[in-house]
């Protein structure tokens, strides 16, 4: 069976990203808990998922998705002040436990849509929130090895992901 739409792959890789001339690694998989997802469901970068159609089980791979092909490019838009008013602990007061330099904080807008972003800058009456990606402006650099592809249930298709060892469990 090769990586189509309607599959379900595992694969171990490991993701690195080049700074200054040197690989660093982001992320590995275990290699006894690969990563699995259902192709063709958009859960995944689409150039990632492109890069591996057509493979099979243990067949090796090794590719780059450029920032844009990635997580984009970061933009000064993203970079942001917020009120101090927005961090407050219990007591009312700024919460020394959120405000710490390149901590990484989930915050809603009006609208309950969720963003990550990096603590930047802490003042007396602002917070500078970074919300661009960790991973904005990076060339990803995936190499691995496909560990599994089969055939989606009809359940897993209606969910639109993988179920099992894994994939979600409910
Ligand atoms: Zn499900």
């Amino acid at each position: 069976m090769i990586i189509e739409n309607r599959t379900v792959v595992s694969l171990n890789y490991r993701l690195t990203i080049d700074e200054g001339g040197v690989e660093t690694e982001v992320e590995v998989t275990d290699e006894s808990n690969p990563f699995v997802f259902l192709f063709g469901s958009q859960s995944v970068l689409p150039k990632f998922e492109e890069s591996l159609e057509g493979k099979t089980i243990g067949d090796p791979f090794d590719f780059r998705l450029t920032p844009e092909e990635g997580y984009g490019v970061s933009s000064e838009k993203n970079i942001i002040q917020i009120p101090i008013s927005a961090f407050l602990d219990a007591s009312g007061k700024p919460d020394a436990e959120l405000l710490v330099i390149g901590k990484v904080l989930t915050m809603n807008d009006h609208e309950g849509r969720m963003y990550r972003g990096a603590v930047k800058e802490v003042n007396d009456d602002t917070v500078l929130m970074d919300f661009n990606h960790p991973l904005a402006d990076k060339t990803l650099h995936f190499t691995g090895e496909v560990v599994d592809v089969r055939l989606a249930t009809l359940e897993e298709l209606q969910h639109g992901h993988a179920h099992g060892s894994g994939g979600h469990h409910h």
